[in-house]
């Protein structure tokens, strides 16, 4: 089905999305600041209009794509947005959700938070995910035309923060994962080896990390800390061993000095014999 779509916000991200649905034959309307970036999107068949409110009448179906919240607040200042579908997948924090909701819910919008979990190369695929909150009438509103940038929508819900809280969830357990690589991987060059090997070697393990953080997730859960196959003190002490090793190789090592900190706080309150999850007693 053909749909009107405004697309506001033409960088890296907010083009392909309007790129993707000019390519699925939506009628698109595109805005952005600088008028350039739209050059290539009119070729292709959208229209462009450097007046804001025009660009959001254009189209019932909104989707903003631009740095953050505020400069979302900044470019609809004086906008009327009666009646129209808001889908907001600028990146921000649950907080930033829910303000926004309000807003746009006492501006007469339906709002929906969005998270992108993928890079602009990696949209319009089945596999793509997104996050979604917000009211149920704005993603059934507008899934069908989400579906063109990302196959795997995952709608978390009515409450407006929850996507972001999903986003940035994810996204700490992957940044965490690449912290820990990049330190492998200054191991692997003191020891003259090659890091693309161990590449290889953790993305072959890697159902195994899944593995690990879904039975440490339910752990968490049930707040079944006892009985460990094995006890925080042993995963403390390989942190050790990785300070001795970067002393011995004269390599900067803040990632352990961090981790140890932690686990120093754990075995100092006493968990040192509970399960990893146990963790989670000392960041609460
Ligand atoms: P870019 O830096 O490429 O684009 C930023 C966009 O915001 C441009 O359209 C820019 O306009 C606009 N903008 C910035 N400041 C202002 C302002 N003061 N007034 C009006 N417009 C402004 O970023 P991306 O496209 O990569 O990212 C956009 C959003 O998508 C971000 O929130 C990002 O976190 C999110 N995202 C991006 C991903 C990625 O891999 N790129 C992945 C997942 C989410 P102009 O062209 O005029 O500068």
């Amino acid at each position: 089905m053909q749909e009107k779509v405004t697309v506001l916000g033409l960088g890296a991200m907010g083009a392909v999305l309007a790129h993707l649905l000019v390519q699925e034959k939506q009628e698109v309307t595109v805005w952005n600041r600088t008028a350039a970036k739209a050059e290539q999107l009119v070729k292709d068949g959208a229209n462009y209009t450097n007046d804001i409110h025009a660009a959001v009448q254009a189209s019932p179906i909104i989707i903003i794509c631009v740095l953050d919240y505020k400069v979302t607040y900044d470019i609809l200042r004086d906008v009327d947005l009666q009646g129209k579908t808001i889908v907001q997948l600028s990146t921000g924090t649950p907080q930033d959700a829910r303000e926004m909701a309000a807003v746009m819910q006492s501006r007469g919008a339906l709002y929906l938070d969005g998270a992108i979990l993928a890079t602009p190369s990696q949209m319009g695929q089945p596999s793509t995910p997104v996050f979604l909150s917000g009211t149920e009438k704005a993603f059934k509103r507008s899934e069908a035309v989400l579906k063109i940038l990302a196959g795997t929508l995952m709608y978390m819900g009515d409450a407006p923060g929850a996507a972001a809280a999903w986003d940035l969830a994810a996204l700490s357990s992957m940044f965490g994962m690449m912290f820990g690589f990049f330190h492998g991987a200054r191991i692997i060059e003191a020891e003259g080896l090659q890091v693309a090997a161990l590449g290889n070697m953790i993305s072959g393990i890697s159902p195994v990390l899944g593995e690990m953080v879904k039975s440490t997730a339910d752990d968490i859960q049930q707040e079944h800390f006892t009985s460990p196959q094995s006890s925080l003190e042993i995963c403390a002490l390989s942190f050790e061993l990785m300070m001795r090793q970067a002393a011995e190789s004269s390599i900067a090592a803040p990632f352990p000095e961090f981790a140890l900190g932690l686990f120093n706080k754990a075995r100092a309150a006493g968990y040192g014999d509970e399960r990893l999850a146990a963790m989670m007693k000392v960041l609460r």
